[in-house]
């Protein structure tokens, strides 16, 4: 088993600063470089999404409804972007930070346990759609030693700690992913029964319909020290790729990645105009949805196709994929699916059901 205990270490409180040989060879690295920091002058714009399904708006526009024969179900990848970024953050200690990374416009993902605090902070986090994940509450390792605290007395408990704090104190309505302290895969087994996804810490990038294991999603771990080039190589890499990247971070200051370059980093992403920028709840339901689809059976009833799916266990409600078919009307519940001129009808996800009838 890979040891991850030098990416994940546990925020008590005033000793929040910590010294790891790789953070500080990164760290002597970048001070040896002696470059500025490449930030751009923030725009204070929100990135939009799309009102009814909370998906990014695409570029482009104009296209017309497939015409052709009924079916060619499709599922676009990254909601029809070329690919997909998730910053997250662990041990609730960006607070102070917070406005800075708000001020970019894109939605990222706090892992947190029961000494997050900031209560007036993490509220307006979760309430502007970041998302606040579940980190446990104690940070153990699956043992249930090197504690921030005292052991609960049970993996269970130390999720559901963590997530009866979360949504009692921040008034979130539910916790959907975590992400194990330490990157310690004994937690895996139990991540499963509460949430559909638990980010790992070995280092990737995830691809749709792949077979990355959802309950240890692969990330790059950005070392202390960093500038935002080193985020944006990872960020380009998996542009070309078409693939998703999960960053992990943790101190925003000084001691770890600095909150500017960071912020240098979403806005270098953002400048490409085609990566898509959101929480892991969200790109992560879109992979997994995507998923769901791809496993979907089919039958006929009359002259309609009648798709069916099942989405993952502790899987939201609300979330939608994007698809084309190469012809076709697109029904849910009865309703018709309008076409987007980018190119993509929108499906909930909820139903687990799509009908597809001749024009
Ligand atoms: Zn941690």
């Amino acid at each position: 088993m890979k040891s991850t205990s030098s990416f994940d270490l546990p925020t008590i409180e005033g000793s929040t600063r910590y010294i790891k040989a790789a953070a500080l060879v990164s760290l002597v690295a970048c001070f040896a470089c002696g470059r500025a920091s490449s930030a751009k002058p923030p725009t204070p714009s929100i990135t939009p999404v799309a009102a009814s399904s909370g998906l990014p708006v695409l570029p482009t526009s104009g296209l017309s409804k497939p015409s052709g024969a009924p079916g060619g179900l499709r599922v676009l990848d990254w909601a029809g972007l070329k690919s997909a970024v998730t910053y997250t953050f662990d041990d609730g200690s960006q607070a102070s930070y917070y406005p800075q990374l708000h001020a970019t416009g894109v939605r990222v993902t706090f892992f947190i346990n029961l000494n997050a605090g900031n209560v007036s902070t993490w509220t307006r986090a979760a309430q502007d759609g970041n998302e606040l994940g579940n980190h446990t509450a104690h940070h153990c390792r699956a043992d249930g030693t090197s504690c921030a605290g005292t052991y609960a007395g049970s993996l269970e408990a130390e999720y559901d700690l963590c997530t009866d704090y979360i949504k009692s104190t921040y008034g979130v309505s539910n916790v959907w992913t975590t992400a194990s302290p330490y990157g310690d895969t004994g937690w895996d087994n139990v991540a499963k029964t509460r949430f559909f996804l638990n980010r790992g810490v070995w280092p990737g990038q995830i691809a749709p319909n792949d077979s990355t294991d959802p309950y240890n999603l692969l990330i790059y771990g950005v070392p202390d020290g960093s500038t935002a080039s080193t985020i944006n190589a990872q960020i380009d890499a998996a542009r070309r790729a078409g693939k998703w990247q999960i960053f992990l971070m943790h101190m925003l200051d000084d001691s770890g990645v600095k909150a500017s370059e960071v912020v240098a980093s979403i806005y270098h992403a953002k400048s490409s105009g085609d990566i898509w920028i959101d929480s892991m709840v969200n790109v992560g339901g879109y992979w997994a949805g995507q998923k769901a689809l791809a496993l979907a059976t089919s039958t006929q009833s009359g002259t309609d196709t009648i798709v069916t799916w099942k989405l993952p266990a502790n899987f939201p409600r609300g979330k939608y994929v994007r698809v084309t078919v190469t012809g076709g009307t697109l029904k849910q519940g009865g309703q018709v699916l309008q076409w987007n001129g980018a190119g993509y009808y929108e499906v909930a996800l909820d139903p687990g059901t799509l009908t597809i009838s001749p024009n």
